[in-house]
Formats: structure tokens, C-alpha cells, sequence
């Protein structure tokens, strides 16, 4: 390709609205436009970009053994509505109505579809396992579109589904698929780490993975131990119980709680100083309305109440925080001062909080010397919030967690009969009983995985393209287009670089060098050939983009060069 012809439009700066550098150098290097919040046109080489991821994940999904179908992007509200999840999916569905009323929503993702047209045609055991997957566009109203291709209303995505007789079928099919997409990630070049999830909005009986590049802008964080694999979501992470234990023991020498007098101190770490005790010392309680149901949670002074796992232990559908008025009304006391202490709602306890002998609660004021289990009555204990850096690790005795931020670009998900059971798709086993089908999906944030790469891979200058990626695989920049000698040298390197099957990309733009180079660095193809003043003698430089020094090479050889790195 010739780079006077290539629609590629680069900017010297970085647009203001964009604050994610991958956002930025997608932006500058003329990958992608945007049409409106959170919805990109691809330019030619973001497309290329793509369509190679398309092509990694479309090789390894049939070495798996899938099948590729397409589905519509349009779906019936009423096929939603026979999961349950048309209501329940909530504002993030974009739904629409046809010139006959007709409701329908732009699939955010293709349960329902598969589901229904798999038990169409499903009736015999003898037709499972099968795996369908699919590339399209997807569609989220997402409240806050942000960081470019990371979090978009449009996107595209790579998602599959799995057909199994049984759960043993199901733990085959979800191993193939977190095998592929080991191999599809570490092709892509990216640094990633797969994790325990929590099953979150798709629901299901079966585990779930997800699969996270490391990345400080990602917006997930993931709790990984420093002694074995454990790795897990925070919403998932547990913690290694050690000497967290409720104290119920030597109760009779404990002293009575004593009120302390601290009328407008309500923040945890405005306590802290005004009493100089540490917040581990200290219970934190929270009302939450767990499907409507007042309930209190303790946690320590320095945690986080988590509330997935909260719900999760009260088997709750709906959990939210309760206001100001609801506080005020079950406790008596206005927000930060509400303590265990006389509570006549059930108190759930964390079990680092309930191992605290002697902390200051608050209670209309606050409470010292208060002892859980004791002073209060402790309804139910779990693990109630999130790890912490430095916690012990569930999964091994020497370990501890570690946080790291990541962006989410694959999940794999056993769904069990959720969907089947729901929208009856069944099959007949060998005895000629009538079982639903149990089913998985796996899902990879195409788009997403695109932004992962470049936030991972680039300086200052620009993007450092992974060479299975890039859009080009080698960039040919003679210094001046106007120099006949450099130009016939370009032209003979290129034709020579292209027959050898090299996707060559030419600068043949008449611009300054200075402008050249700052181009051919924002873009990353991975190797650069200048073709400079000793083009006269057919030597030229060649220069990868990941290393500083450049190789001074004849024509022929540079071609080999080129050719041994992709071989590589
Ligand atoms: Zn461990």
C-alpha cells in the first residue's frame, strides 16, 4: 500500500476528550473516528487491525471445534421475555419498536437467540456436543461511554455457545474454550491473567473465568496471589481465614462498652483521628435493604463491604444501601452514627470484624470497648468484603494477595439450564427421556481486546503493534520522495518485500523527514526500513520498533531480515 493513497488521517495531538492513551494514540494514528458517544467508524488500517484479530479468533474457535454462524443483531422483546431478562436487563438494553408496534431489543449479547434456535432443531443426544459462535456488533447503552473502544454503546464481539448431554460434556467444552482462548490472547501479544468471576447479570449454576489484560487504566480489579495461581475478580476474591475467629470466650472479664461523646464525628477516618485509633479497631455498620428486608452489616473500620458477596450469603436478588430516612427511622440515628449496639434488625458480621476483642462502634455517638458477639448479637457470619492487599491467600497457605488493575476482554461461562430449563430447549438421551440441554457461553470483547493491546503496548512516541496485529507488517520510509535514486530503491525494496508475501506499507508521501518518522512511530508498524542517502549504494536501515538501534543492511538482506522476523 502506498501512503499517498491510504486513508489514514494522523494528528500531531491528542484530542481533549480522550483521556485513556489508548483512546488517544487510536485517535492520532488514524485507526478510528467517532460518530457519537461511544460508537467509532474504523478507518482502513484500524479495520486491518481487526479483521487479523478476526482472523486469530476465527482459527483457533474451528480448531476447537466450533462452528461459525451469524446471527441477527436484531431480537424479539418476546424471545427476551421467555428468559425473564427483557425487565431484568435494564436500561444498559437498547430496545426499539417496528411500524407494527412490535418490541425488540439490539442484542447486547445472543443467549436467547441461540437458545431458540438450537431447540428448534435439537431432538436427539446424538447431535451434541456442538459449539456456535459468532462475530458481530453488539449493542450496550452504557450510562458513561468512555476510554474509546473500552467502553462503547457499539461493539464487536466474539461470542460462542455451548450444547452438552451433561455436565460432564460442559466441563469438556468449557476447558476447549479456556484452552483457545489462552492461545488467542497470547497471540494478540497481550499480558494477561485469567480470574475467578463472579456470574454477575447472565446468571448460572457453573463457574466463570474471566479474562483480564493487565492494564492500570482497566476499571476491574483483580486480587492475585504472589504464591500460587489464585487469581480471582474483587468482586470474587476470598481471603484465608487467619485467627479471624468471634471471641465469645473469657466474655467475663471483658469491661462494659463506655460511651465516648463525639457528636460530629461520623467518618471513619475522622474518628481515627479524634480518638487516635486505628480503623482496624473500629466497626463500620451499614443498613442495607436486602429484597426490601432491613438487615445491618459490620465490617472493620479499614474494609469494604462487598456486596455481591453480601447477596450472595442472604440470597438476596435486590441489595441496596439504606438511605438517610430508612437509617434514621430503623436506628435512630443519622448516617455514620448508626452502631449494632440495641439494633433490632438482624446484624451480619464479617469475620475480621467479628474477631475485633475491643472496638469503638458508633450508637447515636460512638461505643468503646464493644466486643462482637457480646455486646451485640451476630445473626450471620461470612466473608463479607473485599480482600484487601496483603490478606492471606484462600487458595494456599504461604501466599498473599496482591491487587492489579484489568481490563475484562474474555469471559468463559457455564450456564448450566438456566437458558434451556427457562426456554425449554431439550433434547431426548439414550433411554428417550426428555432432558434439557446444558449449555455454556464464551464471550471476547473484540474492540476491547484492540484498546487492551495498544494500552499495553506503546511509549511516547506511539504504538508498538504485537507482529500478528499489526496492520502492516513493514513500513518502508525513503527519506526524500523527491530523491530519484532513494525512490527506485523504495520501490524495488517494496516490490521485493511484497512478493514475499510481506504486507508493505510505502511512504511515498513527499513530506519532511521530520514528519515521516514521527508518523511511522505513532503507527508502530513493528519493522521500519529508511531508504536514505546510501540508497545510492543499495544499503538501507532497517529498525525494529521496539528497539532503539538500527541495522544497517543491502536490499536483499533486509528482505530476509523481515522475512526471519515473521517467520519467528
Ligand atoms: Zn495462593
Amino acid at each position: 500500500m502506498r501512503q499517498s493513497q491510504l486513508f489514514m488521517p494522523t494528528l500531531r495531538v491528542s484530542p481533549s476528550e480522550a483521556e485513556a492513551a489508548s483512546h488517544q494514540l487510536m485517535l492520532r494514528a488514524g485507526l478510528i473516528r467517532q460518530l457519537a458517544a461511544g460508537i467509532y467508524t474504523y478507518l482502513p488500517p484500524g479495520r486491518r487491525v481487526l479483521r487479523k484479530l478476526e482472523a486469530i479468533i476465527r482459527e483457533e474457535m474451528d480448531k476447537a471445534g466450533c462452528q461459525e454462524v451469524f446471527m441477527p443483531a436484531m431480537q424479539p422483546a418476546d424471545l427476551w421475555r421467555q428468559s425473564g431478562r427483557y425487565e431484568k436487563y435494564g436500561p444498559e438494553l437498547v430496545r426499539l419498536k417496528d411500524r407494527h408496534e412490535r418490541e425488540f431489543a439490539l442484542g447486547p449479547t445472543h443467549e436467547e437467540v441461540i437458545t431458540d434456535l438450537v431447540r428448534g432443531e435439537l431432538s436427539s443426544y446424538r447431535q451434541l456436543p456442538l459449539t456456535l459462535y459468532q462475530i458481530q456488533t453488539k449493542f450496550r447503552d452504557e450510562k458513561r461511554p468512555r476510554y474509546g473502544l473500552l467502553r462503547g454503546r457499539e461493539f464487536m464481539m466474539k461470542d460462542a455457545y455451548s450444547f452438552d448431554a451433561d455436565w460432564e460434556g460442559l466441563d469438556r467444552s468449557y476447558q476447549r474454550m479456556y484452552e483457545a482462548y489462552h492461545r488467542i490472547f497470547t497471540r494478540c501479544g497481550l499480558n494477561f491473567r485469567p480470574v475467578e468471576a463472579d456470574a454477575g447479570t447472565i446468571g448460572g449454576e457453573g463457574g466463570t473465568h474471566e479474562f483480564m489484560a493487565l492494564a492500570d487504566i482497566g476499571e476491574d480489579t483483580i486480587a492475585a496471589c504472589d504464591h500460587c495461581q489464585y487469581a480471582a475478580n474483587l468482586e470474587k476474591a476470598g481471603y484465608r481465614l487467619a485467627g479471624d475467629t468471634p471471641n465469645a470466650e473469657g466474655s467475663s472479664s471483658h469491661p462494659e462498652p463506655e460511651k465516648l461523646h463525639t457528636p460530629k464525628v461520623r467518618k471513619i477516618d475522622e474518628l481515627v483521628q479524634a480518638l487516635g485509633i486505628p480503623a482496624d479497631q473500629i466497626l463500620k455498620t451499614l443498613l442495607f435493604l436486602a429484597d426490601g428486608k432491613p438487615v445491618a452489616v459490620i465490617v472493620r473500620g479499614d474494609h469494604e463491604v462487598n456486596e455481591i458477596k453480601l447477596a450472595g450469603l442472604l440470597q438476596a436478588d435486590q441489595l441496596e444501601l439504606a438511605d438517610q430516612a430508612t437509617t434514621e427511622k430503623l436506628t435512630g440515628a443519622a448516617v455514620g452514627f448508626a452502631g449494632p449496639i440495641g439494633l433490632s434488625i438482624p446484624i451480619l458480621a464479617d469475620y475480621s470484624a467479628a474477631a475485633v476483642i475491643s472496638a469503638v462502634a458508633g450508637a447515636n455517638d460512638h461505643w468503646k470497648h464493644v466486643r462482637p458477639g457480646i455486646h451485640f448479637e451476630i445473626a450471620q457470619l461470612g466473608d463479607l468484603r473485599n480482600a484487601v492487599s496483603g490478606d492471606g491467600c484462600p487458595n494456599c497457605a504461604d501466599g498473599h494477595l496482591r491487587m492489579f488493575r484489568g481490563i475484562e476482554v474474555g469471559q468463559v461461562f457455564k450456564l448450566g439450564t438456566k437458558y434451556s430449563e427457562g426456554m425449554q430447549a431439550n433434547y431426548l438421551d439414550a433411554s428417550g427421556s426428555e432432558k434439557p440441554v446444558i449449555m455454556g457461553c464464551y464471550g471476547i470483547g473484540i474492540s476491547r481486546v484492540m484498546s487492551a493491546v495498544v494500552e499495553q503496548h506503546h511509549d511516547e512516541e506511539g504504538i508498538l503493534w504485537p507482529r500478528e496485529i499489526a496492520p502492516y507488517q513493514v513500513h518502508v520510509v525513503p527519506v526524500s520522495a523527491k530523491d530519484e535514486k532513494q525512490m527506485k530503491a523504495a520501490e524495488e525494496l517494496y516490490a521485493k518485500l511484497a512478493s514475499a508475501g510481506l504486507e508493505v506499507l510505502l511512504d511515498d508521501r513527499e513530506e519532511r523527514p521530520g514528519v515521516k518518522f514521527k508518523d511511522s512511530d505513532l503507527i508502530g508498524i513493528p519493522v521500519r526500513i529508511v531508504v536514505g542517502r546510501q540508497a545510492a549504494e543499495g544499503i538501507v536501515e532497517l529498525k525494529y520498533r521496539s528497539e532503539k538501534a538500527a541495522i544497517q543492511a543491502e536490499i536483499q538482506e533486509a528482505v530476509t531480515l523481515v522475512k526471519d522476523f515473521y517467520r519467528s
